[in-house]
């Protein structure tokens, strides 16, 4: 007998207990993510999980095929309790879920091929003709893009309001979301927030925006896209959001090498979004979502020496004569933002703006001088990046709504990685001297 003819009666191959407790104490998303949902016993002992590259998985019987596929199609209420199909689910994309449940303190997570995939399955899931969206804004230019112009090829119209909004002003706008639904003959379908805002960094009261939902008593969900400062620094689901988004690409993935994104909440509002994704497709890929579980093992570490380390550099760039001002989460300078940080934040993060004296001129000079710094869209890789959002992520946004959403043309954002700060700050230095 060969040593992996394993004895399948033997103890050691007996499937182990999930531990998410010692003697009463949860454990932290950090420990279990070494671990969570995954039992080496049932893949050769092999440590890490194995990548899974099938397009379809071998029923045990008939019968075990039957009730797999009326849990899929919703016959059976609960869901598939085993796999079927690569386009439903698969083991990495499952323990993926599982693990990124976990930080948001979610009963479910849904993986998908990018954010976006995950933000228009999510929409598409609630919206029905002549529908209302009531959202946040700014929004990331493709999440606005696709409820205005997507949408509303279908009749769904929308109602936003900015970031920092009171509760009376959101209770303002929901009636008028109600109106207007009224109005075209359909229901306000989702309350769709991002916090904080790109790339002003503006951020949104999510608790205000549970009350006025409440008390309008709407049955519909309120999303919220937590990729700027999720899963360690925000945790929406704990002020009354029903749905957490990502872009894992972001912070989560977190080294700029992996395109992916994902949606977490009570199963009850991710049933809809998981049938929809069994349809269309979306699903994040078994590469990707292996990719994703070896970069959830260190999100706690990479995210914490970022956002100290964008601290420090934000102590310097602060006091400099060439700069005009920060957004930065950790200098807030309005008494209505820093009162919804303090309720809703544990951390500033490590993606802010910066304010030049003078304009697209200057922040050319600097961005092309940064020595260390790459010149790059995205954020929240181990590296740090910059770039100047007029001219760049945001030139598809019209002059005067720019203005409107302060997106300056003396505006760079930088998103901190994980160097040494003091090499950052040397490199910050010498650009900032070309301007
Ligand atoms: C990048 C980003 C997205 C889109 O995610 P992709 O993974 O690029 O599809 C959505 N929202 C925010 C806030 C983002 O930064």
């Amino acid at each position: 007998m060969s040593d992996h003819d394993i004895d399948p009666t033997s103890p050691r191959m007996a499937p182990k207990p999930e531990v998410t407790k010692i003697d009463g104490r949860e454990l932290k998303p950090s420990t279990l993510m070494m671990g969570y949902g995954y039992d080496p016993v049932l893949s050769e002992g092999s440590l890490k999980p194995p990548i899974f590259l099938t397009s379809t998985f071998a029923f045990p019987s008939a019968a075990d095929g039957k009730r797999h596929f009326e849990g899929i199609t919703g016959k059976r209420p609960g869901g598939a309790d085993g796999l079927v199909y690569s386009r439903f689910n698969a083991p990495n994309q499952e323990i993926l879920e599982d693990r990124l449940s976990v930080w948001d303190g979610a009963e479910d997570a849904l993986s998908f091929s990018s954010g976006m995939t995950a933000i228009c399955v999510l929409m598409l899931a609630y919206a029905s003709q002549n529908d209302v969206i009531v959202h946040s804004g700014p929004l990331y230019a493709a999440s606005e893009g696709f409820v205005a112009k997507v949408l509303a090829k279908f009749g769904v119209t929308y109602v936003d309001f900015p970031a920092g909004a009171t509760r009376e002003e959101i209770d303002a706008v929901i009636e008028k979301a109600q109106a207007q639904a009224d109005e075209q003959g359909g229901k306000v379908c989702m309350v769709y927030l991002e916090s904080p805002g790109n790339p002003t960094n503006a951020l949104v009261d999510i608790e205000a925006v549970r009350a006025s939902v409440d008390a309008a008593q709407l049955d519909c969900p309120i999303a919220i896209d937590n990729t700027f400062l999720g899963p360690l620094w925000q945790r929406p689901l704990d002020q009354g959001a029903d749905i957490v988004v990502y872009s894992l690409t972001k912070y989560v993935g977190g080294h700029s090498d992996l395109v992916a994104g994902s949606i977490a909440g009570p199963k009850k509002w991710m049933e809809p979004v998981r049938m929809l994704r069994n349809t269309m497709g979306g699903i994040c890929d078994p590469n990707t979502a292996w990719m994703l579980m070896r970069s959830l093992e260190t999100v706690e570490l990479r995210m914490n020496r970022a956002g100290e380390n964008a601290a420090k550099v934000c102590e310097f760039l602060a006091q400099h004569p060439k700069v005009e001002g920060l957004g930065y989460l950790g200098m807030i300078k309005d008494a209505r933002q820093q009162d919804i940080y303090d309720r809703h934040c544990k951390g500033a993060g490590s993606t802010f703006s910066l304010l030049l004296k003078g304009g697209e001129a200057e922040c050319f000079r600097f961005l092309d001088a940064l020595k260390i710094a790459k010149l790059a869209v995205s954020l929240g890789g181990t590296e740090t990046l910059a770039s100047h959002p007029a001219s760049m992520t945001h030139l598809s946004v019209a002059e005067g709504r720019r203005a409107e959403l302060g997106i300056s043309d003396n505006l760079v954002r930088i998103s901190i990685g994980i160097e040494d700060p003091d090499d950052l700050i040397a490199d910050f230095t010498q650009a900032l001297e070309t301007v």
